[in-house]
């Protein structure tokens, strides 16, 4: 007899945190559907067994997230070019003869957040500037290079880990180094903060906005809280600003279509639904 109840999740380490049950789950009630979408604890040392087992216990697959996004993508069977590119997946899609795909949808999340929230904004309209250079940095950067910005500044701590981007990323990427974070900002068209700072628990962003446009569109990775300090100041100032909440939801949709058949919309209830949690 066909299995016509769909079982999907989230594997981290830790996970408890994770939004992403409540996204998902909203989504199947929403659509009616038969599935249910968890929480998967995995420690690193079990993260193989745990990705192998998908296929073995009849799971659609799973979303994957801190700190296993790059140690994942050696146990899928297929990687997605864009996933290759960023160098992390964030979701695994079980195929019907077992094989485990992986793909990475943190960059389309992110764009459609923007889209969302300024529809008319354009990635060629001038230079944008990010703050940090891991993951989320990575994923960010190939989204806006393929939305067709010809000029990312990348400002990290580590500046070594900044020059990494401009050698894989090409000539549309230049490297700044923290101590001149400030003056990067002259001229650009969006800034946007990739790094923990502003995060709860974590110290706001050190960086002065003076140089920035006052029309720069400024986002920022982080959703807890909806408005870091970085967002704050921004707005005081004028400028328009994007939280990390959309970038969550909408990276949501392509893997929730994989496993549950339905591309989801987004809609406010849903924010509202999330919002109640942070
Ligand atoms: P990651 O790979 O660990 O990168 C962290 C970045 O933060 C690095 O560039 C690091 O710089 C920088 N950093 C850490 N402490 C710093 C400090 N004290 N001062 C300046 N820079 C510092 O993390 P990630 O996966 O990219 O995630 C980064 C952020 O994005 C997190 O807040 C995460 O929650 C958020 N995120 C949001 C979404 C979403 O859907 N909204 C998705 C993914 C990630 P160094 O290289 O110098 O260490």
């Amino acid at each position: 007899m066909k299995n016509t109840f769909t079982l999907a999740g989230v594997m981290g380490w830790p996970v408890a945190h994770s939004r992403s049950p409540l996204i998902h789950n909203y989504w199947i009630d929403k659509y009616k559907l038969s599935g249910a979408y968890g929480l998967f604890p995995v420690a690193p040392d079990q993260l193989r067994a745990a990705i192998c087992g998908l296929r073995a216990l009849g799971i659609s697959g799973c979303n994957i997230t801190i700190p296993h996004k790059v140690t994942a993508m050696q146990y899928a069977d297929w990687i997605d070019p864009c996933a290759k590119r960023i160098g992390a997946i964030n979701t695994i899609v079980v195929q019907p003869d077992g094989a485990l795909h992986g793909y990475n949808n943190d960059g389309f999340g992110y764009m459609q957040s923007l889209i969302e929230a300024h529809p008319q904004w354009r990635a060629d309209t001038g230079p944008a500037v990010i703050v940090g250079a891991g993951g989320a940095a990575r994923a960010i950067v190939v989204a806006l290079l393929d939305a067709g910005s010809t000029e990312i500044r990348i400002i990290n701590r580590t500046r070594s880990k900044a020059d990494e981007f401009a050698h894989k990323f090409g000539p549309a990427i230049s490297s700044v180094d923290w101590e001149d974070r400030q003056e990067a900002l002259a001229g650009a068209a969006i800034l946007v903060n990739t790094t923990n700072q502003g995060m709860h628990g974590q110290p706001a962003l050190d960086l002065d906005l003076k140089c920035l446009p006052k029309d720069a569109l400024v986002s920022d990775a982080i959703y807890i809280p909806l408005e870091t300090p970085l967002l704050k100041a921004a707005k005081l100032r004028g400028n328009p600003t994007v939280n990390g909440l959309g970038m969550l939801i909408h990276q949501a949709r392509p893997a929730f279509q994989a496993w549950f058949g339905v591309l989801p919309d987004v809609d406010t209830n849903l924010y509202t639904r999330i919002t109640a949690t942070i």
